[in-house]
């Protein structure tokens, strides 16, 4: 392995570390997540600072040391935080990057997840605010399924029938129908686009990714 590294990123977050340092988590788009350190970062006059800010994908050079890797180099290639004041499409990005933190190891490749994950932060760059909880509900829904966790909607998790699906079971992974009985926790379930995040957020809550 080389002593540094290039790629194309997505910062997943960023937080302070040591005195007046910052560890950036990044999703790269060829070496999977990556933790890196900004030496001195805080300070305003810090040319990498902005660059540096979650949900953006950015150019980066990071050094590898004895102690992990240094932030080298960071230009951002484009940022997904719109200036319309719509928070809600912000926490819905931030959703989306808090489950592929959690949901995944350092460095273990994954080409796949970057692309659903920027296509996903893509989508909801441009959806229209209106539209937000439906897109919102289709990007948590592709990555639940790229984690294995994918939701069953269509029919009973437990018999298979396909009429009555009134409620929503996070521990069973789907809808049940009216016949079940279920001890733990459920919730009303109905078929709308715009409720599928409550479904699958509840899910990979469940799951502890969320
Ligand atoms: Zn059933």
């Amino acid at each position: 392995m080389s002593a540094t590294l290039t790629d194309y990123a997505i910062v997943l977050s960023r937080e302070a570390w040591r005195e007046a340092d910052k560890r950036v988590v990044f999703f790269t788009q060829h070496h999977g997540k990556i933790d890196g350190i900004a030496i001195g970062a805080h300070k305003i006059r810090s040319k990498l600072a902005g660059h540096l800010e979650p949900l953006r994908i950015a150019q980066v050079m990071l050094a590898k040391g004895k102690q992990g890797y240094k932030i080298a180099q960071c230009v951002t290639h484009h940022n997904f935080i719109r200036t319309d004041a719509v928070l809600e499409r912000t926490k819905m990005m931030g959703a989306l990057v808090r489950l592929a933190r959690r949901a995944t190891e350092n460095e273990h490749k994954d080409e796949e997840l970057y692309s659903l994950l920027s296509g996903g932060l893509s989508n909801l760059e441009s959806a229209a605010a209106q539209e937000l909880p439906r897109v919102y509900g289709n990007c948590l829904l592709d990555l639940a399924h790229h984690f294995g966790y994918a939701p069953m909607l269509g029919q009973c998790v437990a018999c298979g029938d396909e009429q009555n699906l009134l409620r929503f079971s996070p521990h069973l992974g789907g809808v049940i129908c009216a016949k079940e009985v279920v001890l733990e926790k459920t919730m009303p379930y109905k078929a709308d686009d715009a409720l599928l995040h409550t479904y699958v957020g509840a899910l990979l809550t469940w799951r502890g990714l969320f």
